[in-house]
């Protein structure tokens, strides 16, 4: 649980992040009853309020209370918001509490808006493709973070407007397992109005025992993971944390995740020319493929020029667009469901992999070799 001021007793308690149970239990530990917790779970996370003095329905004296015993409501401060004249996408940058910046994405696109959030300040796993992996890893983001990018960007749009969310953005939402799992909650609970977990993706590089964890929580929220090679040494090297969990024990995990959730997993592919494009590539692909309910997102690899690379990451370069239409192509005549993401956003370094904090310059990513 999140909580404002340093030292000891001058910390108060932020409620947004507060899962339904979490907030009865605290109207408990205040002497209140313990449907307050529902009122306030609805006006926090269904009416997305900044004062409590909104909460029409809460005393008078009871909103006093809470301001005097709980810190801000806001765990976010919008900074910015950057509109990619050639396609509408927006990259919003906000501050947290503690200073740091994060990025959100929306990707407006007719009747399915989608909005990719970030789940942790930079990432730890290094993958060279990545322009948040080489930006370094600052903290995991709390449940109330991750739902206030979801707040601030509706707040700027029609209400109702997205209608998608993806856990797309900096982090590894599965390093960041029990905030990302209490932001779903809150996401897909009733009194949210929010968006329901078919209508959410959670993306992972792979953490195979989280990806257990997750399909036995009872939440059947779709999952993408990111594959980008068959190979196991092709992988690792794209992917260092392959070393630890491997594609085989990872698609073991996945195996039992679209059993257990009945749901189709979502290989995500971005095509590096001469890397995973190759004659034996595909051949691994469809064998993968034919071997579970799935589909492929095939992403055309964003230049990490922006962030000037170095080492194995500066020698990364795209897939030609030919080599992807064949790919593509060969792979929908075996039948297999194939979509393309091509590029929004690139313009303003919003596409796929490329947020990484960049705008004041106060966070340069550190360079790696
Ligand atoms: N950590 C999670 C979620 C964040 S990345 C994960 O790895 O799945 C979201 C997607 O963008 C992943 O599929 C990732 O592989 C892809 N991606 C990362 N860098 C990219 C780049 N430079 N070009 C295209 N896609 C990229």
């Amino acid at each position: 649980m999140s909580t404002e001021g340093k030292g000891g007793n001058n910390k108060k308690p932020i409620l947004k992040g507060y899962t339904l149970k979490e907030l009865k239990d605290f109207f408990s530990s205040i002497d209140e009853k313990r449907f307050r917790g529902e009122q306030i779970f609805n006006w926090l996370y269904g009416h997305l309020i900044d004062s409590y003095d909104e909460m029409q329905n809460v005393p008078k004296v009871l909103r006093q209370k809470l301001t005097e015993l709980t810190g801000v409501i806001d765990t976010l401060k919008l900074i910015s918001i950057k509109e990619s004249p050639q396609t509408g996408t927006k990259k919003y940058l906000f501050e947290t509490l503690d200073g740091y910046k994060i990025e959100s994405v929306l990707i407006p696109e007719l009747k399915r808006t989608t909005l990719c959030i970030s789940t942790q300040v930079g990432c730890p796993l290094d993958c060279k493709f990545c322009a948040t992996g080489l930006m370094g890893f600052k903290r995991n983001l709390t449940a109330g973070e991750i739902f206030d990018q979801y707040k601030f960007v509706t707040k700027d749009l029609e209400e109702g407007a997205i209608k998608n969310i993806v856990y797309m953005g900096m982090g590894e939402p599965l390093l960041n397992y029990d905030e990302t799992l209490k932001s779903l909650e809150i996401f897909s609970h009733d009194l949210t109005k929010g968006i329901k977990l078919k209508r959410i993706t959670v993306s992972t590089v792979g953490i195979a025992p989280k990806i257990i964890e997750l399909a036995d929580s009872g939440l059947r929220v779709k999952l993408a993971f990111s594959l980008h090679s068959c190979f196991e040494d092709i992988r690792s090297k794209l992917i260092p944390i392959n070393d630890k969990y491997s594609l085989r024990e990872n698609l073991q995990a996945i195996r039992y995740y679209t059993k257990q959730t009945r749901t189709r997993i979502t290989f995500e592919y971005v095509m590096i020319s001469g890397i995973n494009d190759r004659e034996e590539d595909f051949k691994e692909l469809v064998k993968l493929c034919k071997s579970m309910p799935c589909k492929i997102n095939v992403i055309p690899f964003n230049s990490l020029e922006h962030i000037n690379p170095t080492g194995f990451s500066a020698e990364l370069q795209p897939s030609p667009y030919e080599r992807i239409e064949a790919f593509v192509q060969a792979l929908r005549d075996q039948n297999i469901v194939v979509t393309v993401r091509y590029t929004q956003g690139e313009d303003i370094a919003a596409a796929c992999g490329q947020l990484a904090i960049l705008e004041d310059e106060e966070e340069k990513p550190i360079k790696k070799k």
